[in-house]
């Protein structure tokens, strides 16, 4: 049964009763989906419905003893009271906005708000009707939304690439700074518009209809993934630029949108065919330099024999002619001859080593390393040394020039031992995962201090005299060279005074040669 009362408050029953005489009426305030209120021209509330009590989380007794001020945010109040006074001066017959309650559990919660004034017969304002709407879930969802549009802005504004947005009809409908300054040219004004000029930067033709990346993306449904584009900017500068299109796909797979992303390359393009050609007039200058090294020694071989060859003759015949310091003039020319073929051995054996070799095959290092022990044995027993070996892999190499890096390394560690200790040379090795094999050679000898580093590693370089210690500079040059023309590298540890590990790195045969 429906109990129908006149609201509390200044209404008169009259009024009251020709308003929400029928129970229908009442019904429809009582159970409205949205909230209802009546107020009175000061803002007490005269009724509520229940939907309005849901919204606040009050009951319809509690709010009838407040005023909407007490449940309002206080920013909110002022807005309100001013709008009610234009509506009580009949400068405007209703109003409608967002605000603030704060609900009972000291929440607040947005609702919209639509005020209205009833007035009585005599055309007086006599109380308030107003509608109020939950819109706290939308409007949240709505903030979080703006916050992270605003988010996204910033994002797209500080990026250094171009991104445009696309909405489905494939109008442009965002662009951020880089994009326009893109277009613009260097520098240039932040034009909007202009006309579109691009050709495809591999067949050169110009770019018309759905040729552009972001009308092929909306032609056909598909990214495009990194087109390089010579384009003309507004301003006509040319410029050339990376463009890729990705489609914005929605849950129904319907494609609602697009976003194109476009990098001026015009400046790493430039700077990269000029590494390019310098790389070019490196290579063609080491490649003329190591020509003339071959050439060079090889044809100094010749004279230097015959030089040689006749000095010695001379001294062999004449010597008995010659007083002693002609005697030692001729030893001196002897010597210097013979130091100069193994110079120039030796330059020549680097420069072969320079040219590359033959095709790397299956080199089985523990039996390179046996057969250098059999080598370096009459030192070992000078020396009293100690020559050892882990296990060691087969790595795919140039034989000739595995047998010199391993004999190099192994000579150098056994000839650099410290005057009084006998040598003691460790030759290991260890594989990873992608079969590349670190070889360790590692000696108790007299160490390098790590500034020789890099100098021990250049041609004709060396740390200590002939007499100290016998060579020509060359060999570690070579090692390198022969690291290196295996895809590997050759580097080294060392505590001066305790010994020097050298290092180098070389892929093994593998599952191939173990097979096989
Ligand atoms: P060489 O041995 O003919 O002098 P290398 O190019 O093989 O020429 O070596 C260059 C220099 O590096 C050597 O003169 C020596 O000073 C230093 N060096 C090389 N290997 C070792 C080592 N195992 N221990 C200490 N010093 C070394």
């Amino acid at each position: 049964m429906n109990h129908v009362s006149p609201p509390q408050g200044s209404i008169s029953p009259t009024s009251f009763e020709e308003r929400l005489a029928s129970v229908q009426l009442r019904q429809i305030f009582q159970h409205a989906p949205i909230g209802m209120a009546l107020l009175d021209l000061q803002g007490n509330w005269l009724d509520v419905n229940g939907q309005f009590c849901r919204i606040v989380g009050y009951s319809r007794d509690e709010l009838l003893v407040r005023a909407f001020r007490d449940i309002t945010v206080a920013e909110d109040i002022a807005i309100d009271t001013g709008l009610l006074a234009q509506l009580l001066a009949g400068k405007i017959p209703s109003y409608q906005r967002e605000k603030r309650y704060i609900r009972k559990d000291g929440t607040p919660i947005w609702v919209e708000l639509a005020v209205s004034l009833a007035r009585n017969a005599q055309d007086e304002p006599e109380y308030l009707i107003t509608q109020i709407v939950d819109i706290n879930s939308l409007k949240l969802a709505h903030d979080a939304l703006r916050e992270r549009e605003l988010t996204l802005e910033a994002i797209l504004g500080a990026l250094p690439v171009g991104v445009r947005m696309a909405s489905a009809n494939g109008h442009i409908v965002s662009a951020n700074l880089a994009s326009l300054e893109i277009w613009c040219g260097v520098g240039g004004e932040m034009v909007h518009e202009g006309v579109y000029r691009a050709w495809d930067a591999a067949t050169g033709t110009a770019l018309e209809g759905d040729d552009w990346p972001l009308q092929r993306t909306f032609a056909t449904g598909k990214g495009v993934e990194a087109q390089l584009l010579d384009i003309l900017c507004f301003d006509d500068t040319p410029k050339t630029v990376l463009c890729s299109v990705l489609p914005i796909i929605d849950d129904q797979s319907r494609m609602i949108g697009a976003i194109e992303v476009i990098q001026d390359m015009t400046r790493w393009l430039k700077l990269e065919q000029q590494l390019l050609v310098r790389t070019r007039e490196l290579e063609n200058r080491n490649k003329e330099l190591e020509q003339f090294a071959y050439v060079a020694s090889h044809d100094l071989q010749e004279p230097l024999r015959k030089v040689s060859s006749f000095v010695q003759l001379f001294a062999k015949r004449y010597a008995e002619q010659v007083d002693e310091t002609g005697q030692s003039y001729l030893n001196f020319a002897v010597d210097g001859a013979r130091r100069m073929q193994l110079l120039i051995d030796d330059l020549l054996h680097y420069s072969r080593v320079s040219r590359g070799g033959s095709e790397p095959v299956p080199v089985d290092l523990e039996r390179v390393y046996k057969a250098l022990a059999q080598d370096f044995s009459q030192v070992l027993a000078e020396t009293g040394g100690e020559l050892l070996c882990g296990p060691l892999p087969v790595v795919l190499g140039e034989p000739t020039q595995m047998r010199a890096l391993m004999q190099n390394l192994i000579g150098n560690a056994l000839k650099y031992h410290q005057p009084g200790r006998a040598p003691r040379v460790e030759v290991t090795a260890e594989t990873n995962e992608q079969g590349v094999a670190t070889i360790h050679v590692r000696d108790n000898g007299i160490g390098i201090e790590s500034r020789f580093f890099e100098r021990i590693f250049v041609i004709f370089q060396r740390l200590h005299n002939r007499a100290e210690y016998p060579g020509s500079g060359i060999g570690l040059a070579i090692c390198k060279r022969i690291a290196e023309n295996h895809g590997g590298r050759l580097w080294l540890e060392s505590v001066p005074g305790e010994g020097t590990t050298f290092h180098f790195t070389i892929t093994t045969a593998g599952v191939e040669n173990e097979a096989g």
